[in-house]
């Protein structure tokens, strides 16, 4: 890249997690040491389907006819959104890029909009995320959700408000949530590989063991140690103990 002026530039912290990794959590979180916004692409396409705009028409036929949305559209709607001047302190990407070509388009309009990339790769073991997840059970009646291990129903198996047996849910079966924790290995390792060969600092930072809150710490600590963040608005810093219960994460 020859001369090296980047470092001034702004972080764009691109924030990667499984399914059950509480990666949703902590891209709010993050604003605790990073100024910018938090873009997520899947929100972005919600709100341009439910304006019913030019991209949101073709965004909805799309996914409609069991389609995925095409990079190209997808490039486009991060790149608007980096225009915006709220960007210029930095930004919080989630659930971008998805593919090497999204990745490949991302990493030369970062420069552009002088932000340099970082990667942060929320990490849990999939054991926990199983055994969280097929722990829950929901009443088919009034929708409550229960989890065996932290909020247990007073009596097993029974809805509390109103005795009704309770289910699990599909998508909380051990074997659907495998098959999302692979799917999300197959897609996201090439990404993270990619990003590693373009020299791009990619963090693995435990996403257990800890309350959000701590986990965040343990975030903003790391970006502050790499000069990413400024070191002054992490109280805490890296060494946020694993001392806390391993419920509480999201
Ligand atoms: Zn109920």
């Amino acid at each position: 890249m020859g001369a090296d002026n980047t470092h001034s530039f702004a972080p764009a912290i691109i924030l990667f997690g499984s399914p059950g990794s509480g990666k949703g959590t902590q891209a709010k979180l993050l604003r605790h040491c990073l100024s910018g916004p938090h873009i997520s692409t899947g929100d972005m396409l919600r709100t341009h389907i439910g304006e019913r705009d030019e991209i949101g028409a073709q965004a909805e036929r799309l996914i409609k006819a069991g389609k995925l949305v095409p990079d190209e559209l997808v490039n486009q709607l991060v790149e608007r959104r980096l225009k915006s001047r709220d960007c210029d302190s930095g930004v919080i990407l989630d659930g971008y890029p998805r593919t090497r070509n999204q990745a490949d388009v991302l990493l030369r309009m970062l420069p552009v909009h002088q932000l340099r990339p970082a990667v942060v790769h929320l990490v849990v073991d999939y054991d926990r995320i199983v055994a969280r997840l097929s722990g829950r059970r929901q009443c088919p009646v009034c929708g409550t959700l229960y989890s065996l291990k932290t909020n247990p129903p007073k009596v097993a198996g029974i809805c509390d408000l109103d005795g009704a047996k309770l289910v699990t849910r599909e998508d909380d079966r051990e074997s659907v949530i495998r098959e999302r924790l692979h799917e999300y290995d197959v897609q996201t390792v090439p990404i993270l590989n990619y990003f590693r060969e373009a020299k791009v600092p990619v963090f693995e930072i435990s996403g257990a063991g800890a309350s959000p809150e701590q986990i965040m710490q343990r975030i903003c600590g790391t970006l502050a140690d790499s000069g990413l963040v400024d070191s002054g608005s992490t109280s805490g810093g890296a060494a946020a103990t694993d001392a806390a219960s391993e419920t509480s994460f999201s």
